[in-house]
């Protein structure tokens, strides 16, 4: 549907990540192709790099932007020798769960996400500063909670390895803590996002509209007197706040937002994982034991109440 990056990519490798039923053997192929295949077309959406203003304005979107393209096969010749599955579902459920593919791919993932949420909560602390709240009682609870949060996915992070196992040469992170994580993190990081805009306020919008502005000495008076901060100067501070809008406001950001709900596949793709990783007969074995130690009968023999 979708290529992140493959407008820098060599190749690219046609595969379902979802498991095919029976029946959808039209859809059951997969190769990999390299990008000058001739008919294979890749449109780019906007490029937010390219319409980053400067990097003051925009530091994260004008230099990592990943590209998303949409890639469209128009009567691409594939040859044999490029095939990896051709009308098997089963085959291409194999290419993924049956070798360690899907859980390396998306334990990768999980340490990725955990680095970028302690940045977001460092973010968070950072506004909180410049706009001079860190020691109002419920904002510091705020922060307390994003700590807890940014805590609990490196602490997933860790339960997976710790709990992992070897199969075969390769050791394995825990699949059913991996697949909670996936579950859990694409609904929190939104939430998360949310959070540090609250806690920042219009400081986010209320900026020069670009770095040009410091350069007219009239303009750059009225942003010195305007953009004071308890900690930052005001050259440092719209610095500062521009950054943090690039990351949870702008185009780039906003983006980064969907990525994290859709990467893994759609909340009901993710859910379906965790449901067939689960350990069911323990936990359901756990109600079964409890209902198996009283009996109606024993109650009508010898009544305690
Ligand atoms: C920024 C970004 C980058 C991406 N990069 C890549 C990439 O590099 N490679 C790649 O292969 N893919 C990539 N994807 C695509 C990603 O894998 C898909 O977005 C994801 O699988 C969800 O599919 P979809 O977007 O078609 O949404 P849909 O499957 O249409 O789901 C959208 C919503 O519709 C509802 N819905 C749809 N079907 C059902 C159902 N059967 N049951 C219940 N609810 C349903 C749900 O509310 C769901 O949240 C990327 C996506 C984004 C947003």
């Amino acid at each position: 549907m979708l290529g992140t990056s493959s407008i820098m990519a060599n190749e690219v490798l046609v595969a379902n990540l979802q498991p095919l039923k029976t029946g959808e053997e039209d859809l059951a192929f997969s190769c990999a192709l390299p990008m000058n295949a001739k008919g294979l077309r890749v449109l780019s959406r906007k490029s937010y790099e390219a319409s980053a203003v400067s990097i003051f304005d925009n530091p994260l979107a004008s230099r990592f932007d990943e590209n998303d393209a949409l890639m469209y096969f128009d009567d691409v010749k594939v040859p044999w020798e490029r095939v990896f599955v051709f009308r098997d579902p089963d085959l291409c459920r194999a290419q993924f769960h049956d070798t360690q593919g899907h859980a390396y791919q998306n334990y990768q993932a999980q340490i990725r996400l955990s680095v970028k949420i302690r940045f977001l909560v460092g973010l968070a602390r950072r506004l909180t500063e410049a706009i001079g709240t860190t020691e109002i009682p419920s904002v510091r609870e705020q922060l307390g909670h994003l700590a807890a949060q940014a805590s609990m996915v490196e602490a997933m992070l860790s339960g997976m390895e710790a709990s992992g196992s070897q199969v075969g040469e390769w050791y394995v992170p825990n699949k059913h803590f991996m697949y909670s994580a996936q579950v859990i993190t694409q609904d929190l990081y939104p939430k998360l996002v949310n959070t540090v805009r609250e806690l920042a306020g219009g400081a986010l919008i209320m900026l020069p509209s670009s770095f040009r502005d410091f350069g007219d000495a009239q303009i750059e008076q009225i942003i010195r007197k305007t953009q004071r901060s308890a900690t930052m100067e005001p050259e440092q501070k719209v610095k500062f706040l521009k950054a943090a809008w690039d990351a949870i406001g702008s185009e780039f950001g906003s983006r980064h937002t969907l990525y994290e709900m859709f990467y893994a596949g759609a909340r009901f793709v993710t859910a379906g994982h965790s449901f067939r990783t689960f350990d069911w007969k323990e936990a359901t074995g756990m109600v079964d034991d409890l209902l198996a130690s009283y009996q109606l009968s024993d109650e009508l023999a010898a009544p305690r109440h």
